[in-house]
């Protein structure tokens, strides 16, 4: 009797992509029965008054015996008027911005081709480029999470990367890197360059206006931390020519008809999840001058709906377990890169969860 178990471990190691045997999937925690605050997720539920509008609208135009809709077209239209996205540009639709990620490195994809991005960044830079085979190079941040311009311009002219994500509010780390860096970066480019504005609903900062002044540019956008992350829709806005070549690689029918109904009401309906977003910006001072009154942590500032924090060395694990213990789970960024050594990410929620979260941090800090 051949042992199954040995012919699979036989089979794997030699078929699957090495590169991909050492990789772990995304983490995606339990968080059933937690105060959930490690996603990013906006925490008001929709709107129960829109309920029985929005049924209907799904009842009427859902229709799922069809493929949906390849173009989206009534949902790109709905996305220019309230994105404020201008005729010259074209919109490239994702299953959430993590799909045009991949959609991206896949149309530049080749052997000796890179893909860079400055680190800590979102971490699905590098998983995606690992899956296509493309080399990623990641440019350390400065110490307090700033851009190294020198070291980003050094790599650019060395590697000749393809394409360069640079998330702006970044992710972990919640800060802007200013503009005159980024422009140095566009311009130095020999490629495209992806701005990830995933949080431009938590800031002033908004560059789908340098679209003008660069043909390399592209700006990506998403509605998952606006509160609709369980649609998965994410946008990619840019020059035509652009757009063209990248959704050559999309798989026909990616936006599924109950999100392009669902995403072109909840746009008709924007100003409530505008309303919610602003009360999170006032929830998320109110909570970084609350962490910043507990002892034993640095508290950074935020442009995002997330804040990072640091404890005291080593005590970060201890802090997130005891933390999913008293009912609360953040993330842990600890571990995950050299210059988040000891760092926590909180999300931003409504505040009676802050509360929940801040009550459950003054238990477990030391000293506190
Ligand atoms: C959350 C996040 C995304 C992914 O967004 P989806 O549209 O939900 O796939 C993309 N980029 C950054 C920087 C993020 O933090």
């Amino acid at each position: 009797m051949i042992d199954r178990r040995d012919v699979l471990e036989e089979q794997i190691h030699r078929w699957i992509q090495p590169a991909l045997q050492k990789l772990n999937a995304y983490p995606v925690p339990d968080a059933s029965g937690l105060v959930k605050l490690d996603a990013m997720e906006n925490p008001f539920a929709f709107p129960e008054d829109l309920h029985q509008a929005w049924f209907q609208r799904l009842a009427e135009q859902a229709r799922i015996n069809r493929y949906p809709h390849p173009e989206a077209p009534a949902l790109k239209s709905a996305l220019r008027a309230v994105m404020n996205i201008d005729e010259r540009w074209d919109i490239l639709l994702g299953n959430g911005s993590d799909e045009l990620i991949q959609m991206i490195a896949m149309a530049v994809k080749g052997p000796g081709r890179k893909l860079l991005a400055p680190e800590p960044s979102f971490v699905l830079y590098g998983m995606v480029a690992t899956f296509l085979g493309l080399d990623y190079v990641g440019v350390p941040l400065t110490r307090d999470f700033e851009l190294d311009l020198e070291a980003m311009l050094l790599k650019i002219e060395r590697e000749q990367p393809a394409v360069i994500f640079l998330a702006q509010p970044n992710n972990p780390t919640g800060n802007l890197w200013g503009d005159e860096k980024l422009r140095r970066i566009i311009e130095a480019a020999p490629g495209l360059v992806v701005i990830d504005e995933a949080y431009t609903a938590f800031t002033h900062a908004d560059y789908s206006s340098w679209l003008d002044d660069y043909p390399n540019l592209l700006v990506m956008r998403t509605l998952s931390k606006v509160g609709l992350a369980g649609l998965r829709l994410g946008i990619l806005v840019g020059d035509a020519a652009w757009c063209e070549q990248i959704n050559k690689v999309r798989l026909p029918y990616n936006i599924n008809s109950l999100t392009q109904v669902t995403a072109s009401f909840a746009l008709d309906h924007f100003s409530v999840f505008e309303q919610q977003t602003r009360e999170l910006v006032n929830q998320r001072e109110r909570l970084i001058a609350s962490l910043r009154q507990l002892p034993g942590l640095s508290v950074y500032d935020s442009q995002a709906n997330f804040v990072l924090v640091r404890t005291e060395s080593d005590e970060a694990a201890r802090i997130h377990q005891e933390l999913i213990e008293a009912g609360v789970l953040i993330k842990k960024l600890d571990g995950s890169h050299p210059l988040l050594a000891d760092c926590l990410r909180i999300t931003v929620s409504n505040e009676t969860e802050n509360s929940q979260c801040l009550a459950a941090l003054q238990k477990v800090l030391p000293g506190a």
